[in-house]
């Protein structure tokens, strides 16, 4: 079995053997970039040594092979003590997980290769030795587990001892020194001596990168991103360059496009005389890219030319980290860089334009997620609000919330349901818990690819990074900016696209891509890269896909916004919403009705209201289909809760009031009440109790109907029955209406059609002898994952899905994403055995998942008419349906 491939035997194409940085790593070499020499070992050398605890036979013959014609062709031997060849070994999954696992460099150095290291530097000690106690305190911290602190003390000590603050200050027999504090520390902690023997080292690094795939931080980031748990990582191990060798060396990133904006141009940090990690930890302060046009003119137009070549060969954004050595660069990595979600679609508008891709692929580029993200409101600034400071704009969005300067606060205030802002100088993985639960992210350190910022944009989370003219001050939870103190607790908000930070709450307003959706932005006129972006693949999307796309609506207000949106009808038009506020007190009559003429006065006050609110969206909806469910949930939601009304009848009665009536209400509300009312008297079961009830629904339906035709308009209602298990139920109910509707439609030429929802496993599983009785069906598939896994669809998230989520017996909420398998299935069934019975037999999905665009590729595939969502989500429907059918 083939575990180690060399860096000129792989490709981009080999990710899930080979990691993303291994596969592109191969792309760049047989490219002809000067790529380090090295080689990867696989994701199923990792998979295998999680599984069995140890590393697959052959493994280590095959690295040695490998190591061998490395060091022939460095002609170096790794760890010579004259002339030591050293290796970089670094984690590379398939997906990029930043930060979440081991790198270890400058492997193969001793006490002895100390010296033949300085002697390849031209006698540089102090680079040595610099070398050496990275080493100890990288392999220490990753390999050994010793505290990472434990070294940075001896460091700070070995500082205060020269009497300056920078690292560059210390000498060669500083450092020499640190060497030896460090190895004690190591031996402290490890009870063993640090490892002189390279092989040794080596085996053990990369044992160490196979582990840290299951380290927490890297279980936590992978649930967050929904990466599979079980892909494992490669381990990479590469020839190390340096670029802290002088003045003539150095370390950056680079970004072939800008990440935040999609705007053309050369974005990237370098940093002088430094290692890569200095720069991705964001602990010094790096230049900006340009700048190296004057430091190292030759290494920098040998970039751009990289650059370019390499954008035009992956079509897209790159970014790369590269290094300097003496003069000479070397390309350490490359991928198809992350970025903002505006720029995801700016880039693809441009490379489009380029000619690089066609609208199809520009099209897959984007997503729903991040159109949504797209949608959310910006700060609404005004002279009263004056940055305190200004950052990076790292991750865009607009913030508002408490500061907190630690994860765990973050987390406990979140739970209480704070919106909150983590504050920190530079974050590292351990606080992702903390950013996951914060609303955003501020620290005062650190560029566009730091930590923070670099995680904060793969959660499309708000971030702004470096902002330095804060202080912070974590042990004291407070910072001090512009003369001002702000403590835990104070209130700040921040501006992920500017940078900017405001003390306060400012407020927020419509984004500029919802302005375009609300038709106040004409794509045409604008100069908006963003807004002409979406304009182009929206429509590009809209002429692509097969599935409709209507919207959840129960007021005229959000009909008229949804069909702003694009929404090409009504999914569902939920009826119950209509008896709350002031109607509540008739639906109270008719519940507490004494006998039959009560209840028909009670239904006959309530008819002309429902009336009212259903011309009011027929008309907004004009020429467009509705469907308008008969109410659904148990009445006594309409009632007030037992105990509360227990108690101020017990009040009142201590009075002595009159309280004939509250002594009623709680009869009802006894008689009515229901150990599980999600699994009583709701739906077609209530319309099938209470006489009348779904009778004046469907004549106020019927009557809206007849008369928007009238008045000129065009209403096309569907009514819908909810909770249907059985094709008797809906037989009832619709031969009733029928009547009902002949009556009231008579020759306007309305046409009403009587269809159910699929929303109760047994009518999917009957879903043929369903569909000879309903003229359509739509999946309700809330109440379907809530009666398919048995979940009680309103109390589980907080309660156990954590633990679930925890143990991966899910990756993400059934509620949120549909259950393709399970639930999915029972959609699937209904879909096919429903179709078999009545060709032609029109479906939707009105449950959330019509607007999760995993969802929405489901839906398409299984061959649904429409979606049916939310109608800020019907822009997002539309995408993810138009990227479906490509
Ligand atoms: C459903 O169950 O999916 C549905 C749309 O109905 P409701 O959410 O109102 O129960
Ligand atoms: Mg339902």
């Amino acid at each position: 079995h083939k575990y180690v491939y060399d860096f000129a035997e792989g490709n981009k194409d080999l990710k899930d053997l080979l990691g993303g940085k291994g596969a592109n790593l191969a792309e760049m070499t047989n490219l002809g970039l000067p790529v380090p020499p090295g080689f990867t070992i696989t994701t199923e050398a990792c998979k295998a040594y999680l599984t069995t605890g140890r590393e697959p036979d052959g493994l280590a013959a095959q690295i040695e092979a490998h190591l061998e014609s490395l060091e022939r062709e460095m002609g170096r031997k790794l760890g010579d003590p004259q002339d030591p060849l050293l290796v970089s070994v670094r984690s590379g999954a398939k997906f990029s997980m930043p930060g979440m696992m081991e790198t270890v460099l400058n492997v193969g150095l001793n006490d002895r290769s100390v010296v033949g290291l300085s002697a390849q530097a031209g006698g540089n000690d102090r680079f040595a030795w610099d070398s050496y106690r990275r080493l100890i305190q990288m392999f220490g911290k990753t390999v050994c587990e010793v505290p990472g602190e434990e070294f940075e003390h001896a460091l700070d000590d070995a500082k205060r001892a020269k009497g300056t603050q920078n690292d560059l200050d210390l000498d060669a027999d500083d450092l020499r020194g640190l060497v030896d504090a460090y190895k004690k520390i190591f031996a402290k902690h490890t009870g063993r001596e640090f490892p002189q023997e390279p092989r040794e080292q080596l085996d053990l690094a990369i044992r160490a990168v196979f582990e840290s795939w299951n380290a927490e931080r890297a279980v936590v980031y992978r649930r967050q991103e929904r990466i599979p748990a079980d892909l494992g990582t490669a381990v990479n191990v590469v020839a190390m360059v340096f670029g802290n060798l002088g003045a003539d060396s150095g370390t950056g990133v680079a970004f072939t496009r800008d990440p935040g904006s999609g705007a053309q141009g050369i974005y990237g940090d370098y940093l002088a005389n430094a290692q890569g990690e200095d720069v991705v930890a964001g602990i010094r302060n790096t230049v900006p890219l340009q700048e190296l046009e004057q430091i190292d003119k030759k290494s920098y137009d040998e970039l751009l030319d990289y650059m370019a070549r390499l954008e035009e060969h992956y079509k897209d954004l790159c970014d790369i980290e590269f290094t300097i050595e003496r003069g000479k660069l070397w390309m350490l990595q490359t991928r198809v860089g992350k970025r903002t979600a505006a720029a995801a679609f700016v880039i693809a508008g441009q490379l489009v334009d380029e000619g690089l891709i066609d609208l199809d692929e520009a099209l897959h580029r984007v997503n729903g997620a991040q159109l949504a993200q797209l949608m959310f409101p910006r700060f609404q600034l005004d002279h009263e609000f004056q940055p305190v400071a200004k950052g990076i704009g790292a991750s865009p969005g607009a913030a508002s919330g408490k500061v907190v300067f630690t994860s765990a606060r973050a987390v406990e205030l979140a739970a209480e349901g704070e919106s909150v802002i983590l504050v920190r100088r530079e974050t590292n993985p351990d606080d992702l818990n903390g950013m996951i639960a914060a609303k955003g992210i501020l620290t005062s350190r650190g560029g566009k690819t730091s930590h923070a910022a670099v995680v904060a944009r793969g959660m499309g989370k708000t971030c702004v990074s470096g902002a330095d003219e804060l202080d912070v001050n974590v042990p004291a939870k407070k910072f001090t900016v512009a003369g001002q103190t702000v403590n835990e607790g104070d209130v700040v908000s921040i501006d992920g696209t500017t940078g900017k930070v405001y003390l306060g709450e400012v407020p927020v307003m419509p984004s500029e891509v919802v302005q375009y959706f609300e038709g106040e932005l004409d794509p045409e006129q604008t100069d908006d890269a963003l807004v002409k972006a979406v304009h182009r693949i929206m429509t590009h999307a809209d002429g692509t896909r097969r599935l409709r796309v209507r919207t959840n609506a129960d007021t005229g207000a959000d009909a008229a916004r949804a069909r702003r949106f694009g929404a090409e009808g009504i999914g569902l038009c939920r009826t119950e919403h209509m008896f709350l506020g002031d109607r509540r007190e008739l639906v109270e009559r008719l519940i507490l009705a004494a006998g039959d003429q009560e209840r028909e006065a009670a239904l006959a006050a309530l008819l002309p209201l429902q009336r009212e609110d259903f011309i009011e969206i027929f008309r907004e909806m004009d020429g467009l289909p509705v469907t308008v469910r008969l109410i659904d949930p148990p009445l006594h939601e309409f009632l007030p809760p037992l105990e509360q009304l227990a108690v101020n009848v017990a009040v009142a009665q201590e009075r002595g009031e009159d309280v004939a009536k509250e002594e009623a209400l709680l009869a009802a509300v006894r008689r009515m009440h229901e150990e599980n009312p999600m699994l009583g008297l709701r739906g077609v079961r209530l319309g099938l109790v209470i006489p009348g009830l779904f009778a004046m629904q469907v004549r106020a339906i019927a009557e809206a109907a007849v008369q928007v035709t009238r008045d000129g308009g065009s209403a096309c209602p569907e009514i819908m029955v909810p909770l249907v298990g059985a094709v008797q139920e809906l037989e009832t109910v619709r031969a009733e209406a029928e009547k009902i509707i002949a009556e009231v439609v008579g020759d306007s030429g309305v046409e009403v059609l009587i269809g159910t929802m699929i929303e109760v496993p047994r009518a999917a599983l009957t879903a043929g002898q369903i569909a000879e009785a309903a003229q359509f069906f739509s999946f309700g598939t809330n109440d379907l994952t809530q009666m398919g896994w048995g979940f009680s669809r309103d109390d589980v998230e907080g309660a156990f899905f954590w633990r679930y989520l925890e143990l991966g017996i899910f990756g993400i909420s059934p509620f949120e994403s549909i259950d393709r398998e399970g639930v999915g299935r029972l959609v699937r069934i209904a879909a096919e055995e429903g179709r078999a019975a009545r060709p032609g037999l029109k479906l939707g999905v009105c449950g959330e998942h019509g607007g999760d665009p995993d969802s929405v590729h489901f839906f398409d595939e299984v061959g649904l008419d429409y979606v049916s969502c939310s109608p800020f989500r019907v822009p997002v429907a539309r995408l993810e349906a138009g990227r479906a059918a490509i």
